[in-house]
């Protein structure tokens, strides 16, 4: 049997590159020993804050310099980074989870790669994947779509151009933002489970799934706090048959024009629009 040593193991210096580095996303303990080594034996940390950096540095007992990194830093802070990877370790972390996931660091990535430097990635906690584990929602398929629109308008286009996707949905969402997001979700996606993840690996951990009519009573009554993963679940169309969706457009068809019909059924069922027109005028004639 052979072991695979990773190429920072081999001497007390770590080799000059960029490492991505994971940190938590609430629980201080949910660190990998190699993050904590690396940490440790690098030349320096790019980070978004250095005052957050700097407090998971005090708990580990680390001392490095840090240097302010984010996607609007100068093209010439970036330049000096990679500049500096030539030669040195330089870490990339972000203020909590995977770096790149919502936060800085796909263009110092991009840069370093295209200059030759080693790239390594050091993976660790993402909120996105606690949640996703936790809901008991499918995830044989996911689909991350980031942070939601905060204008009303953007925010139910954008959920009504996901809707049919054949995949749990994923969004990042913050308290005061989320009834608005369960109500957007209901409009354009009714009657799919919804999970809500929130405080993931902190004190106040949990996760509520539902109905997004559920969800937003419940959250309306009991404004939420702190950080969410929210989590739509796929379309039903596994398990649709031809009997449900009649039933479904049937019973649309009785308040609403055949198109909006149509659209209420396809991103409910995420049938093909198509098909299920068709359908609608068969059903209409008879
Ligand atoms: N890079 C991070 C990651 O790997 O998950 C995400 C950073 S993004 C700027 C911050 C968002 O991630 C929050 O607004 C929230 O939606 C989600 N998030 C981060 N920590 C979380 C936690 N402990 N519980 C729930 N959601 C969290």
């Amino acid at each position: 049997m052979s072991v695979r040593v990773n190429r920072e193991h081999q001497s007390e210096t770590l080799s000059a590159g960029l490492y991505i580095v994971a940190t938590p996303i609430g629980n201080l303990a949910d660190i990998t020993m190699r993050a904590v080594d690396v940490l440790a034996r690098c030349a320096g940390i790019a980070c978004e804050d250095t005052r957050v950096t700097g407090k998971l540095l005090r708990h580990l007992g680390i001392s490095k310099p840090l240097w302010r990194y984010n996607d609007h830093s100068e093209p010439r802070d970036r330049a000096k980074l990679v500049q500096r990877m030539q030669t040195e370790a330089v870490v990339l972390v972000s203020d909590a989870g995977t770096p790149l996931i919502s936060d800085p660091g796909y263009r110092l990535v991009r840069d370093a790669r295209e200059a030759g430097i080693t790239v390594t990635s050091l993976p660790g906690a993402c909120a996105l994947i606690t949640g996703l584990t936790l809901s008991g929602l499918p995830n044989d398929r996911f689909m991350f779509a980031g942070f939601l629109p905060t204008k009303d308008k953007a925010r139910r286009d954008m959920l009504a151009d996901v809707a049919a996707v054949t995949a749990t949905l994923i969004f990042y969402e913050t308290g005061p933002r989320l009834v608005k997001s369960l109500v957007a979700i209901e409009e354009t996606m009714p009657g799919r489970e919804v999970s809500v993840a929130r405080e993931l690996t902190k004190l106040f951990e949990e996760c509520r799934t539902g109905t997004p009519a559920a969800l937003t009573a419940h959250y309306t009554a009991h404004p939420p706090k702190g950080e969410i993963v929210l989590l739509v679940a796929p379309p039903l169309e596994a398990s649709f048959n031809a009997d449900d969706a009649d039933a479904l457009l049937v019973d649309a068809l009785k308040t609403m024009k055949a198109s909006q019909a149509v659209a209420q059924v396809a991103r409910m069922t995420g049938l093909d629009r198509k098909a299920l027109y068709a359908r609608a005028m068969e059903l209409r004639r008879h």
